[in-house]
């Protein structure tokens, strides 16, 4: 077999054999399939797609290139949740440490900045020391010590999704029912879970757009994991605008520890405590979601998410003491204001733009080897539904080099759109999925 035939095959729209995804995934995980092949191949697929057929042997393949993790130690239940990314998506932080909280275990396993979305691993990073490419058996260790363990994919588990993803990224082939489905599950299913909770974002800052595309997405992975043995639900949640107030890797730690201190943005808080919910539920933790609700929040309010938190961040190597003080965490020097350009409501935003334009002022890669700038951020001041008066602020830009800052700025004015009608938001849990 040959990539270049490959290649040609999914560029005519031809049907892959098991055999030939295989030949794919293992001689790139291998290093025998340059970079510039398998980038060919995903556009080839982008463009084309996948049939159910080849999505199911693209998730195995990509599973089994390497280790799926198993952790008889550890007598409890495992469970993790996954999001398909948005603009301040950060509940991975604020949910691992109320669950590991709440006595189930969370190996979780994330990946890095994706398009124009932010990635758990590079905001954990803005922790001066965390650790995020643990070896198995620290993974086992912090997993057992703390009930949580937050690591990016390795040469061990899931390498091909560590090199695939990582093209995806830079090649703009990210998009795509089968390649997310692929990607996260092999991701997933490699942790040695019992149970998973999905968060497919829907909305103008998604990867899928329309909700049709978001729940074919959803029904796909939960069929994925339940055909694996492992319970799942979706939770089709809208990304129409950021989640909370901040992005930013920097930013986004702040506002993750504020929802574990009781604050923080109401959004926000409530999807944590409602993907929390559903992992007590499906852990087995609780008899219903809206007990896990309960317990979520009443971990909260007595600070034991915080402090499971604290001392995951320890056991990872970072410098704990942010819990107490940001100002450990890298800052950005400059900011900058943009301003509503008419008074009415805010009726809309072009999600995705914000997170294109913090990704160019240094928050995300444009190419594979960039490196981020976790000072970077965006405060957004106004919701879907907002009275706006002319001349007020409605994002602050926190950013180091002024070279893509005009450019960032008209972005972010253009994603406005403001109307003399009031407009309601859309609700944030859309549909489940599976449940
Ligand atoms: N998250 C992933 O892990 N992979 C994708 O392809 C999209 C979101």
């Amino acid at each position: 077999m040959r990539a270049v035939d490959l290649i040609r095959k999914k560029r005519d729209s031809g049907e892959h054999s098991l055999e030939e995804i295989n030949f794919l995934i293992s001689g790139y995980t291998r290093g025998e399939i340059p970079d510039y092949q398998m980038s060919a191949w995903l556009m080839a697929t982008w463009i084309r797609g996948l049939s159910r057929r080849e999505i199911a042997a693209l998730t195995e393949a990509m599973l089994h290139s390497g280790e799926v993790v198993r952790f008889p130690e550890i007598a409890g239940k495992k469970v993790d949740k996954h999001s398909t990314g948005g603009v301040g998506d950060k509940t991975s932080l604020i949910l691992a440490p109320i669950v590991a909280a709440g006595g189930l275990h969370v190996p979780m396993i994330s990946g890095r900045g994706l398009g124009h979305t932010g990635g758990t691993l590079d905001k954990l990073e803005a922790i001066p020391g965390f650790n995020t490419a643990l070896t198995l058996v620290e993974f086992r260790r912090a997993l057992s010590e703390c009930g949580m363990a937050l690591i990016g994919q390795t040469a061990e588990i899931a390498p091909a999704d560590k090199k695939i993803y990582a093209l995806r990224d830079v090649t703009s082939t990210v998009e795509n029912v089968g390649l997310i489905c692929a990607s996260i599950m092999s991701k997933k299913l490699a942790e040695g879970i019992d149970a998973l909770v999905l968060d497919v974002k829907t909305g103008s800052g998604a990867f899928m757009q329309k909700e049709e595309d978001a729940v074919r997405l959803a029904e796909l992975m939960v069929e994925t994991a339940q055909r694996m043995g492992k319970k799942a639900v979706a939770l089709v949640t809208d990304m129409d605008q950021p989640l909370g107030r901040l992005a930013g890797h920097s930013h986004e730690v702040i506002e993750s520890l504020e929802v574990l201190k009781g604050r923080g943005a109401d959004d926000l808080r409530d999807l944590s405590i409602e993907l929390s919910a559903w992992m007590f539920y499906l852990g087995e933790r609780t008899e219903s979601v809206d007990e896990g609700r309960e317990l979520a929040q009443k971990l909260i309010a007595s600070g034991e998410a915080l402090e499971k938190f604290r001392k995951g961040i320890s056991l990872q190597g970072g410098d704990a003491r942010v819990v107490d003080d940001y100002s450990i965490l890298p800052q950005a020097k400059n900011c900058a204001e943009v301003i509503g350009p008419t008074s009415g409501f805010l009726a809309a935003t072009n999600c995705m733009e914000f997170g294109v334009a913090l990704a160019m002022m240094g928050g995300g890669r444009e190419k594979k080897e960039d490196k981020i700038d976790p000072g970077v951020g965006l405060e957004f001041h106004k919701r879907i539904g907002d009275r706006v008066t002319a001349g007020e602020t409605l994002v602050t830009i926190y950013y180091n080099s002024d070279a893509k800052l005009a450019e960032a700025e008209r972005r972010i004015q253009e994603s406005f759109s403001i109307t003399p009608q009031q407009s309601a938001p859309k609700k944030l849990i859309q549909r489940l999925v599976g449940a």
